[in-house]
């Protein structure tokens, strides 16, 4: 793959259209590119970026099949060989090195955010998870796990590229083992939290879990200070358990585990009958798992006039782009209008949103029109988002996505 930057094609960007390349934005779309000299390049292979006028602009590797046609990996006028591989891989393992010393779960590598377009990176245990999301990575996706292995001391590399924005790169899914030991259905991973959580990383959503949780998955781990003993807690889309898990662990009395994948359930039973098998002294009866639909659970809910010391609501994504920000932005309301209600005067909501069309601002706003409709008053204690692990580039805005709001209701 190591190819000579006098072999590779030279792309020129249309005048005018330089500056967010000059910010070293990392995307050029198909539309700001007028001119490609030297031999047409396969996809996946490294180009050059030029001006108009033919000054260098940057490096990157070319897809004609996407709309981001080039993504660019450096703005200096440096060779991209196997050492500045190694380098920018280990310039992202070593940004978690502090992490690494707390937990054995993470997000290596961010993509984008750690200037490697396209690879996801995690690290469950001793073993780490990729995922290839465009041909650049794809075409190396060999290469980045022989580096990996050698930069780390994980046994093996699964990959989890089984997600839908590969068919805009004209790639395929794939679920399968890339490179040394494959690992176990369930690896227990230790985030510090005092029980072992369960990842099956072939199945589980994402690369097998909600990685980016961690620092509201920190606010029981201080202990629930913010609630009353004995708390009963509502986990709306609680996919494997883990805020339930952590609330019992913090104190709570019981909690509702509430998905509409029956799956997440079982999987959070199993984690939970682990726990207490392994000498943790909660209750098989604390836990309850519900499956259905979280919209149709919480009308039910505000009808009975069920009430909860903590309520938390962490759906999926409802926008996946600009035209989708209206219609998931009354389902976030909707939601958060029944929690409010379904929360005790002095209890908390813990709510989320990681559409990343949709701005921290906005969802703000939101929660606000929510609790308008619903006479509560509340009071933002925490504002929340991604960990350390998922670090945004200042020159990749697209970067965020997570927010959230640990509110005190009233
Ligand atoms: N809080 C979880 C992550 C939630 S991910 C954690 O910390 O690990 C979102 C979850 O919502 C998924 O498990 C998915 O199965 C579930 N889900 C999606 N749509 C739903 C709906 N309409 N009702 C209930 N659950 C839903």
């Amino acid at each position: 793959m190591t190819q000579q930057a006098s072999a590779q094609a030279r792309i020129s960007i249309e005048r005018g259209r330089e500056k967010p390349i000059l910010n070293r934005h990392p995307w050029i779309f198909s539309g700001a590119i007028v001119e490609m000299r030297g031999a047409t390049p396969d996809p996946g292979d490294l180009v050059t970026v030029e001006t108009h006028t033919g000054m260098f602009l940057g490096r990157g590797y070319w897809n004609a099949r996407s709309q981001i046609q080039v993504r660019l990996l450096t703005w200096d006028d440096e060779a991209i060989d196997d050492a500045w591989w190694t380098r920018m891989l280990a310039r992202a393992i070593s940004g978690r090195r502090a992490i690494a010393g707390t937990r054995d779960a993470y997000r290596l590598i961010n993509a984008e955010n750690d200037f490697l377009p396209g690879l996801i990176v995690d690290r469950y245990g001793d073993w780490l998870v990729l995922q290839a999301l465009t041909m650049g990575i794809d075409v190396r996706k060999e290469l980045i796990a022989r580096l990996l292995l050698d930069l780390t001391d994980a046994k093996g590399v699964y990959e989890r590229s089984d997600v839908d924005v590969r068919a805009k790169e004209g790639l395929r899914e794939i679920n399968a083992n890339l490179a040394g030991d494959a690992p176990p259905n369930v690896i227990w991973i230790d985030e510090g939290a005092g029980f072992p959580m369960g990842v099956d990383v072939r199945k589980g959503h994402k690369t097998g879990y909600y990685l980016d949780q961690a620092p509201s998955r920190g606010l029981f781990k201080a202990g629930l200070s913010w609630l009353p003993p004995d708390a009963r807690v509502l986990n709306l889309f609680s996919y494997t358990g883990s805020f339930g898990l952590h609330a019992i662990e913090a104190g709570a009395g019981q909690v509702i585990n509430f998905d509409a994948s029956r799956d997440a359930l079982e999987f959070s039973e199993r984690i939970a009958e682990r726990a207490i098998a392994g000498g943790k002294s909660w209750r098989a009866d604390q836990f309850e798992y519900i499956q259905g639909d979280a919209f149709d659970f919480v009308r039910d809910q505000t009808a009975e006039g069920q009430q909860y010391d903590l309520v938390i609501c962490d759906p999926p994504k409802f926008a996946h782009s600009s035209a989708q920000v209206e219609r998931a932005a009354r389902g976030y309301k909707d939601l958060n209008l029944h929690s409010f209600k379904l929360i005790k005067s002095g209890g908390c909501l813990l709510t989320y949103s990681c559409s990343g069309a949709i701005t921290r601002d906005l969802f703000q706003k939101i929660v606000f029109g929510a609790l308008a409709d619903s006479g509560r008053d509340a009071q933002i204690v925490r504002q929340l988002s991604a960990g350390e692990d998922h670090p945004i580039a200042l020159t990749f805005p697209e970067g965020e996505y997570l927010k959230g709001l640990l509110l005190r209701v009233y």
